[in-house]
């Protein structure tokens, strides 16, 4: 006989890899395209000496240099191993019943259903408008008293679309105060839209304590291998996302790596000015050759292709760039270096005829 399992956890598909091609592009993961920058190569080198010695479990050192950059308090930064595993532990810290109602947009981030039937709570989704954009009205319409968290994600993955400060404070303005909103800004450093529209979760959080920002050192910051992911909140959650946080998850070399990465945030963020002119490039010669293409707001592109994204994804892995395709539903397509997008947008538009 085999040791129990919760049965539920049968309809959660088990993790299929992404395929690899020994020398194919891969625009598939929204990851940075660079290696770590020197110092922060020199960090982990050095931390790596250590690793005998488990890891500070408060992360109190790049908590408190994040508190520094953000200037809010360390009391209002958490740490996970990896944003994800905030979205995981949010949804432990605010469900508590199976009737509990994780609310979202769909399509958004994947591992939003997966986290939140993980704790053993009930996901809402409300479809993205035809714009590609989340429905805030509708999504403050799926509100009901069962409702515990919702997340935002704002720019949206895989559609990359963003919506501006006046559009999430209004839809804020509707969401009861007992309901903790999460805006995960993953990409928030690729936002490019006008300086009074940009959202900024952490300005919009100072007045409003059931909002929670969740930020990533694994895209604008190229440390998607190392796993580290911030909240920026009220004491409260903080202290309870620190009471279900696995202790020592947040290992050595991530936290000296995260803290020299922000060290040298100069450097990185002038990055993100060459892959947005990259990013628009791209979409306009997309558009150009019959494609549709989403706003992004991000570090990828949204073609949305409906049942030909699969057969897409196909063809261009076959040309050696690989994307990341949601059956029936679009493709997505990471933003490379230069030498990359160009091989995608040759397949792109030589295959124009056989997709658009
Ligand atoms: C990539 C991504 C994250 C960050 O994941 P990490 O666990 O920090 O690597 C979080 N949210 C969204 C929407 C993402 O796309």
């Amino acid at each position: 006989m085999t040791a129990h399992i919760r049965p539920d956890l049968a309809t959660i598909p088990a993790y299929v890899p992404g395929r690899n091609h020994p020398d194919a592009v891969k625009l598939a993961s929204n990851e940075t395209t660079f290696g770590p920058l020197p110092a922060a190569t020199k960090a982990i080198a050095e931390s790596a000496e250590l690793s005998n010695r488990y890891p500070d479990n408060q992360v109190t050192e790049l908590r408190t240099a994040l508190a520094d950059f953000l200037d809010v308090g360390v009391e209002n930064v958490a740490v996970g191993c990896g944003s994800v595993a905030l979205c995981q532990e949010l949804v432990q810290i605010t469900c508590d019943a199976p009737t509990d109602e994780v609310l979202f947009a769909w399509r958004s981030f994947e591992a939003y259903p997966i986290v939140t039937q993980v704790g053993n709570a009930t996901s809402v989704t409300v479809p993205l408008t035809p714009d590609h954009l989340h429905d805030l009205d509708a999504m403050a319409d799926a509100i009901t008293e069962r409702t515990k968290l919702i997340f935002v994600c704002n720019p949206n993955n895989p559609t990359g679309t963003a919506h501006g400060t006046a559009e999430l404070e209004r839809f804020l303005d509707r969401v009861p105060e007992h309901v903790l909103v999460v805006l995960d800004e993953a990409y928030y450093e690729y936002m490019r839209l006008t300086p009074d529209t940009v959202p900024n979760g952490v300005e919009i959080g100072r007045s409003r304590p059931n909002v929670v920002v969740l930020r990533t050192f694994s895209k604008a910051y190229g440390l998607a291998g190392l796993r580290v992911g911030y909240a920026v909140g009220a004491p409260d959650v903080i202290a309870a996302l620190m009471k279900v946080h696995i202790p020592f998850s947040v290992n050595r070399v991530a936290q000296a790596a995260a803290i020299a990465s922000l060290e040298a945030r100069g450097e990185l963020l002038e990055r993100t000015n060459v892959l947005v002119a990259q990013r628009d490039q791209i979409a306009e010669a997309l558009i150009d050759a019959g494609y549709p293409v989403a706003a992004s707001e991000a570090n990828f592109l949204w073609l949305p292709l409906g049942d030909k994204a699969t057969a897409f994804a196909e063809a261009s892995a076959a040309a050696g760039v690989l994307v990341r395709p949601f059956a029936g539903h679009g493709v997505r397509v990471t933003v490379g270096d230069p030498h990359e997008n160009n091989r995608f947008l040759t397949f792109a538009t030589d295959s124009a005829a056989q997709f658009t």
